[in-house]
């Protein structure tokens, strides 16, 4: 398939023309023509497709809430070309058989890379390594490790997880929460938690173990990312451990950059999510940490839930947000609108170094000639309102729900194929 690209603004600079063919951008240039098919792409925003290091597919097990295809779609839709699916399914995906599951899932829905977390311990229980070679050498390639919704709170446990990673060049992603600390914790611990009547989490519970881990993959030698960043603190740590040379990679989630723990005060649960919302100074240190590089990533926790689960009292609720379909209008609106971030350093953390992170060839590559195309077109002048019956994601809990946000994601290509075209995706 052959398609020219007229217009458009690689990284939000001059204006070019894109022609790709056979999968790769096959020329760059100023008024090129060809017989193919042909996109306006005129006034639209051209970057490496999105990369998510961190997604709940919720298949298989919770199939009523998202499936692979639903959450394929919500990831096209958002700018994506590739995604990491959490291991916390049902069955846990801690053996190379569900991962080659997933992954084959995903590449019959076609519209993203669907790239499956192994889990670091057997059933996400904290007390046995699962098969991470196994997984590593499946067909699924996995490189990513993690227990997300649970922290792998055992340090000898994680230090021989590092070791073992080490060894298959993979990075274990450590949802960071002492577990001893946050006991019925339903929100951030402060003020505003004393005064709901609400059990706090507080920060250093997360804290603690980025800490202990920076200072266990020093050791070790060995690469560590930290899932979801959400405390001033945690990135003065990591700050600190990148100074000192430590293999540290971190992420921060969209609604982190946006959100407070104000949102707890209509006891909504549709804002409960894990780690909680925390308060204005903490939003500020992400967004400067992360605009300084100090996170490296952001990474949804795209994390649906069924209705049941969320349309409740705040403490029976899930914890859990969806986040790809709003993802890069986030961003926009808190780190671009601002002028904390350029459209090339947007590209950076939603693509770049997310494909590092996971080890992920052909994602994240520079817009130029011989590249693999894949490819988002945003447009950056767009506002819509955010309505979450359109979602194309099976679950309603969007935390973004009746909010204005800038920027619209017009066409994705994967491997030169449209999986969005006009905003709609292709399956
Ligand atoms: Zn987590």
């Amino acid at each position: 398939m052959t398609i020219l690209i007229q217009g458009a603004r690689p990284y939000g600079e001059d204006a070019v023309d894109v022609l790709v063919k056979d999968g790769v951008i096959a020329a760059i240039g100023e008024d090129l023509s060809s017989t193919a098919e042909t996109v306006d792409a005129t006034g639209l925003v051209l970057l490496p497709g999105l990369v998510d290091l961190h997604t709940h597919l919720r298949e298989p097990g919770r199939e009523d809430t998202e499936t692979v295809l639903t959450g394929s779609r919500a990831a096209a839709l958002g700018g994506y070309t590739a995604v990491h699916a959490m291991a916390n399914t049902d069955p846990v995906a801690d053996t190379a058989g569900v991962v080659e599951q997933v992954w084959r899932l995903g590449s019959d829905a076609g519209l993203v890379d669907v790239v499956p977390v192994g889990a670091v311990t057997v059933g996400l229980g904290g007390e046995r390594l699962a098969e991470l070679g196994a997984m590593a050498d499946s067909a699924a390639r996995v490189r990513v490790f993690s227990d997300d919704g649970k922290c792998v709170a055992d340090p000898a446990l994680m230090r021989r997880a590092l070791e073992y990673t080490k060894a298959l060049d993979g990075v274990v992603a450590q949802h960071a929460e002492e577990p001893r600390l946050t006991v019925g914790a339903q929100m951030h611990e402060g003020e505003r938690s004393a005064r709901l009547g609400l059990t706090g989490w507080p920060a250093v519970a997360e804290e603690a173990i980025i800490a202990r881990d920076v200072l266990l993959a020093e050791h070790v030698g060995a690469r560590l990312h930290v899932c979801h960043v959400s405390t001033a603190g945690s990135v003065e740590l990591i700050r600190w451990a990148k100074s000192r040379g430590v293999q540290v990679t971190a992420e921060v989630t969209p609604h982190h950059l946006l959100l407070t723990d104000a949102q707890a005060e209509g006891y909504d649960a549709t804002f409960k999510v894990n780690p909680p919302l925390r308060t204005a100074e903490d939003v500020a240190a992400l967004r400067a940490g992360l605009a300084d590089g100090t996170i490296d990533a952001v990474a949804t926790d795209h994390a649906p839930h069924a209705a049941e689960d969320k349309e409740c009292e705040w403490s029976a609720a899930r914890p859990g947000m969806l986040g790809l379909e709003q993802a890069l209008s986030v961003v926009v609106d808190t780190m671009v609108d601002t002028g904390l971030l350029t459209w090339r350093e947007v590209a950076d953390r939603m693509s770049v170094r997310p494909a590092v992170i996971g080890r992920l060839a052909g994602h994240g590559r520079p817009l130029e000639v011989g590249e693999p195309a894949n490819l988002v077109l945003v447009d950056p002048g767009a506002r819509s309102v955010v309505d979450p019956a359109a979602l194309a994601s099976k679950s309603r809990n969007s935390p973004y729900a009746g909010r204005e946000l800038p920027a619209r994601v017009v066409h994705v290509l994967l491997r030169g194929e449209p999986t969005v075209r006009d905003g709609e995706v292709q399956k």
